[in-house]
């Protein structure tokens, strides 16, 4: 965990490589810490804890880190990423600092865990995320590289390493990803930062408003780049007034604002109809760039509730509650050995068409929709 800011840290990389000027437009703009960020400190205190003592989470139920109360839930979660770091195994350090100040001015940052496989010359950095909201992927992840480069260049003058395994592990929504670049690879990660760091420190950035960049900008309420691409965007195809425009929403007059309300209806009946016409037109493969794939699957019993109760009971959970527990309930209580006999007893059912980027790993779905009432709009 980061304890100063760095002005271009490694945390904020997604926006300020790919919007160089947020780096200004944020730098007034006071840091803000949420009760969710504290619980992640205390998540990565307790894990540093229990990786230095050998100790298991559990062993600190009911004790404060960081002002939060170490729960059933926070022990659990947090004794999946101590084990999955041991089981990496090699030369380990905990909340390491790293220096990436030779590609990104100033450049540091707190890696959660780096591991040193000297029989495989691999370097591991491993990042813990306590949060539960978006899922963050290893691969191409600009923070992860950032710390791979500072403690690359922390360690390659006393170990011999060939390759970098970046691990992002996030327990509380089960999402643990890892990705493994060579050296070279690295290295040109690192001159593509390094650019992009002195773009973001030069006199005139330019603005460039994007999901990524723009999704946890504190400049966002305020920012006129971003709310010109919108208004671009929405008033393309479509007119509000005689004259529009559009301003940050802080410099909008009240009568401006009820003028947006009284639209917004219309607005968000034009967006929902584009989703719906593009689900039509991935559907058909007729949208660039877009395919339809299975959303998130649902698990379902699949015998009676006796027989479900019978087979819980068999494996050492009590399945009553006031109605019988779900299956997501279930597996959280169900111990490790029983695991397999467990699966026996739920399906999987698929989720409906969902859409997403060409690159998304998933298959593509096609000529579905009309097996499914409605799609997820
Ligand atoms: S809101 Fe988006 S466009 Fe505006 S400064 Fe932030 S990242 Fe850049």
């Amino acid at each position: 965990m980061t304890t100063k800011h760095a002005k271009l840290g490694a945390s904020s990389s997604e926006r300020w490589i790919n919007c160089p000027a947020s780096v200004k437009a944020c730098e007034h703009i006071p840091n803000t810490s949420s009760n969710y960020a504290a619980e992640g400190t205390a998540a990565h205190e307790l894990s540093e804890k229990c990786l230095i003592t050998a100790k298991p989470a559990a062993h600190y139920l009911g004790l404060k880190f960081n002002g939060f109360v170490v729960t059933d839930d926070m022990a659990m979660h947090v004794q999946k990423y101590v084990d999955y770091v041991n089981a990496i195994g090699g030369v380990l350090l905990f909340e390491q600092r790293v220096d990436f100040s030779r590609w990104v001015t100033d450049g540091f940052g707190t890696s959660d865990a780096i591991a040193i496989d000297e029989a495989t010359k691999t370097l591991h950095v491993v990042d813990l995320k306590f949060g539960q909201g978006v899922a963050v992927h290893a691969l191409g992840n600009t923070q992860a590289q950032l710390y791979a480069l500072g403690a690359y260049d922390m360690f390659s003058h006393i170990y011999d390493i060939d390759f970098i395994t970046m691990h992002i592990h996030q327990p509380r929504i089960n999402n643990v990803t890892d990705w493994t670049v060579t050296v070279d690879e690295l290295m040109v990660f690192g001159e593509f930062v390094k650019q992009r760091a002195e773009i973001a420190l030069s006199d005139n950035p330019p603005f460039n408003p994007t999901e990524k960049a723009c999704m946890w900008c504190a400049a966002k309420p305020t920012c006129g780049a971003l709310a010109q691409k919108t208004f671009d965007v929405v008033t393309a195809d479509f007119s509000l007034v005689a004259e529009p425009e559009l301003l940050p929403v802080d410099k909008l007059t009240p009568e401006r604002v009820a003028q947006i309300i009284d639209n917004l209806p219309l607005i968000e009946s034009w967006i929902k109809s584009i989703k719906e016409h593009a689900y039509h037109l991935a559907n058909a493969d007729q949208l660039q760039g877009y395919k339809l794939v299975a959303g998130r699957g649902s698990r379902k019993w699949n015998a009676d509730d006796n027989a479900i109760k019978d087979a819980l009971t068999a494996l050492g959970v009590d399945p009553i509650k006031q109605e019988l527990i779900s299956v997501a309930q279930a597996e959280k209580l169900i111990s490790k050995e029983n695991k397999s006999s467990f699966s026996n007893l739920y399906e999987t059912l698929a989720g409906n068409p969902t859409l997403a980027k060409s690159a998304d790993k998933r298959p593509a779905l096609k000529n579905v929709l009309d097996d499914f009432e409605q799609c997820k709009i």
